[in-house]
């Protein structure tokens, strides 16, 4: 059953079609297969109920064989009277339980008549032979008896039973063959409904699963929108919306992944803190709105440095941003913190009221060291702040570098 759970809604759908599909086929095979064994079991049933037939035979049997030929030998006297009264009275009495056997089925109001003319002529024949018992009872002789007469009685009675056994025959005949066209109707006609239920349970189980599937689709749909919005939302909630870099939030997250990921590889971490010189002189200066513009040329110039995909930017807070570099040795992380004051300068946003340059500068605090698991998570931070301290308090404009993450121990740059 594991299949079943691994396959997809589609296919699970399309599986219990199939199946439903296959039970209903079985159902339609084994009905009509079934239906088939009734008719032969019926028609077989229908064939062994051929009794009167048989009965009627008997009777015309016993008239020859057990009367006319008790009778034709008495008149040789080639049988005792005794003999001959105790033959007659059983055959008399076969006679009798059979052609009652035979009038006590049920006959048409049309076959009523014949019976009761029937019956009439076989009392008058079997009379004649109750004659011959009487007289065989006494003892008497019988070989004046006349064949002829006997001839003609059992030749009467035979031509009146046996119409009776063609027409029960034909009468047979005809039953059977309407049975068997009232079977071929009714097996047609359940044919016909079962394959209208088949079919109609397969559309609605068709249309169903399309429902179903088209629901499944539009909640696909949906939870494709909400991953989105939700996708956006995090974004947003990430990122400072005066410059569209990564927020303080984002920062603490990364951070704190990245640092994992560099204990883990060994591998080199750098931290800066940036920071806009004089800033606050620039907004008295020039007022709030060049303030937030400046604050965005200065987010541009860092973004527009580090273009790698591993490398990350923040706006920290205020004119604060920091930026996160892995795999990137102290040489290389000095060289990109002077390209940053650099490309900050060349920005030549005018700031008249400061004293470490005409235009818009910024001072540098960077850590680069080799991460392992004895480096303390903050300890990053707050040696990248004492490093833009010293950045400050040396002329700004500038970085100052350290791989030393427990001793103050500082490179100082022009
Ligand atoms: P220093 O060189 O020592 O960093 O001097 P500073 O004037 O930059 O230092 P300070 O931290 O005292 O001033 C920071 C100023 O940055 C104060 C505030 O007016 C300004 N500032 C902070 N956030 C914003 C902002 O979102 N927009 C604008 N326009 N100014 C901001
Ligand atoms: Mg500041
Ligand atoms: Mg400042």
């Amino acid at each position: 059953m594991h299949f079943i759970e691994a396959l997809k809604l589609r296919s699970k759908l399309f599986f219990l079609f199939i199946l439903i599909t296959i039970g209903l086929i079985s159902i339609g095979i084994m009905g009509y297969l079934h239906i088939n064994t009734m008719k032969k079991n019926i028609d077989g049933l229908y064939f062994g109920s051929l009794v009167p037939i048989t009965e009627l035979n008997e009777v015309i049997q016993t008239y020859h064989n057990g009367l006319a030929s008790t009778v034709y030998k008495a008149s040789r006297q080639e049988i005792s009277p005794s003999q001959v009264s105790s033959e007659l009275e059983a055959s008399l009495k076969h006679i009798s339980k059979k052609w009652k056997s035979y009038e006590s089925h049920f006959k048409r109001y049309d076959e009523r008549d014949y019976v009761a003319y029937a019956d009439l002529e076989i009392q008058r024949v079997n009379s004649y032979f109750l004659r011959i018992y009487k007289v065989s009872k006494e003892g008497q002789n019988l070989s004046r008896i006349n064949i002829n007469t006997l001839e003609k009685k059992v030749s009467f009675i035979h031509n009146i039973i046996q119409k009776l056994i063609n027409y029960e025959t034909e009468m047979a005949r005809y039953e059977r063959k309407k049975f068997l066209e009232s079977f071929t109707e009714t097996k047609n006609q359940i044919g016909f409904i079962l394959f209208s239920v088949i079919v109609a349970v397969l559309l609605i189980s068709l249309y169903v699963f399309r429902s179903i599937q088209k629901d499944h689709t539009k909640l696909e749909y949906a939870t494709k929108k909400l991953k989105q919005a939700n996708k956006k939302l995090e974004n947003v909630s990430y990122t400072d919306s005066l410059t569209n870099l990564h927020n303080r939030r984002y920062f603490n997250h990364v951070y704190e992944k990245e640092l994992k990921r560099a204990k883990r590889s060994m591998n080199y971490i750098t931290f800066m803190m940036i920071d806009i010189d004089f800033f606050k002189q620039y907004n008295d200066t020039y007022g709030h709105v060049a303030g937030d513009l400046a604050l965005k040329a200065v987010a541009k110039a860092l973004q527009d440095r580090l273009r790698r995909p591993s490398d990350y930017v923040f706006r920290l807070g205020g004119e604060e941003f920091g930026v996160l570099l892995v795999e990137t040795d102290e040489s290389s992380s000095a060289k990109l913190a002077r390209e940053i004051c650099d490309s900050v300068r060349e920005c030549e946003l005018k700031h008249e009221t400061s004293d470490a340059n005409e235009f818009v500068t910024v001072s540098i605090g960077v850590v680069c060291c080799v991460a392992d698991d004895a480096l303390d998570d903050k300890v990053l931070i707050s040696r990248a702040d004492e490093m833009l301290y010293e950045a400050k308090n040396t002329g700004r404009d500038r970085y100052i570098i350290t791989s030393n993450v427990s001793l103050a121990e500082t490179i100082l740059s022009a």
